[in-house]
């Protein structure tokens, strides 16, 4: 098994990441550490946190694998202003593959001794659930020894329910489990196609048995987040085929400029991808537009976005999202997001925006509009 770390030089220190706590000499499981101690990956200072992506403990969830790819591509985009100011807020370690076993042998949810591994987390063991048991020491290693944690989400795709969508903990802090579902609202506003109102950060999910009588409080989001008191801790699903509906989504502001940078057609619902559907068939370009969403939404949870949907939408501000899901925090909590209607978040919402809009409306420059300009908008 793989973790890659992407991050820039900003912040970087000499030292090299130590070798997670083993306790056992031989058969290392990190043998290439061993070996080469000098090739660690450096360590940073706390003006960055880390981020810790996963896929694949479900073998045979390939959209998962989509989804991290989409959060790649702009995370490595040498090119975006984006890309550089995730590199140089947040170190990305990424897990590929977390079974490599069932993935090369075509299984579906298991290894290869039959177990579904996403119920070994609360104390996996070092032989018989290696991979897990080493991606548990290294997501403990960065939040206790280096305290840079900021959000671990584990990839996986979904056979029965519809959309694409996160499960999260139910975390008995208010404004804690506020902050919670914050991020996953900042991927739906950055996501046609990340269905808000099929998210669940209930306690009662956490817990759930699967038929075989194993509990969920084993699975990645729910112990790592025990073992670590983490608040940004998910896994993301995206069902096989499709969803039940698409989101509304506001213009992309670029700040600096005060103009509207135009929609793709993955992200434009005008677009024939969302033609005579409610959800179109998911694609691979679908998939990894959900990653690439995933990867804006760390830019808009810091405030340093420069091409953000936020100033447009009927929020105006991250603070005024969580202020509307601190006002509604039980129903978010359980999914039961319609008080905006169905996860519209453009200006035009008038529910919404009556109490937030008039706030601060941000400035956009009259002329070079693109087609999605806002006339609404004004100086303020
Ligand atoms: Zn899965």
């Amino acid at each position: 098994m793989e973790m890659m770390t992407i991050s820039s030089r900003d912040g970087m220190l000499e030292e090299r990441e130590a070798i997670p706590e083993d306790g056992v000499d031989t058969p290392c499981l990190y043998p290439e550490a061993q070996k080469e101690p000098a090739r660690r990956p450096h360590q940073f200072d706390e003006s960055k946190k880390v981020v810790i992506f996963t896929a694949r403990v479900h073998p045979g969830e390939t959209p998962g694998s989509h989804v991290l790819n989409g959060a790649l591509d702009l995370i490595t985009d040498l090119k975006s202003e984006q890309g550089r100011l995730l590199r140089k807020h947040y170190v990305f370690k990424i897990i590929p593959t977390l079974n490599p076993d069932g993935v090369a042998r075509g299984y579906y949810r298991l290894d290869s001794l039959g177990q579904n591994l996403n119920r070994f987390y609360n104390d996996p063991d070092r032989r018989d659930q290696p991979t897990i048991w080493a991606a548990k020491r290294a997501v403990a290693q960065y939040a206790t020894q280096y305290k840079n944690l900021e959000a671990y989400i584990d990839f996986h795709a979904h056979a029965s329910k519809k959309g694409v969508f996160m499960f999260g903990n139910a975390l008995p802090d208010n404004d804690r489990q506020a902050d919670n579902i914050t991020f996953a609202k900042l991927v739906a506003m950055n996501c046609l196609n990340f269905d808000m109102n099929e998210c669940n950060f209930s306690e009662k999910i956490m817990s759930i048995k699967d038929k075989n009588g194993m509990s969920r409080d084993g699975s990645s989001r729910v112990a790592l987040q025990k073992a670590t008191g983490l608040t940004y801790c998910y896994t993301l699903e995206c069902n096989y085929h499709n969803g039940k509906r698409i989101n509304t989504l506001a213009p992309k502001l670029m700040k600096a400029q005060g103009h509207i940078e135009e929609d793709t057609a993955v992200t434009d619902p005008n677009s024939k991808i969302y033609a005579n559907t409610n959800s179109p068939p998911f694609t691979q370009e679908i998939f990894e537009d959900v990653g690439n969403a995933v990867a804006i939404a760390f830019l808009d949870h810091i405030g340093v976005n420069p091409v953000s949907r936020i100033p447009l939408s009927c929020y105006r501000t991250v603070e005024n999202v969580r202020d509307d899901i601190m006002n509604n925090l039980a129903k978010y909590s359980a999914g039961q997001v319609n008080v905006c209607g169905v996860n519209h978040f453009s200006s035009s919402n008038t529910k919404v925006s009556k109490n937030y809009q008039k706030a601060e409306a941000p400035f956009l420059k009259k002329e070079a509009r693109g087609k999605h300009s806002h006339s609404g908008s004004k100086d303020p």
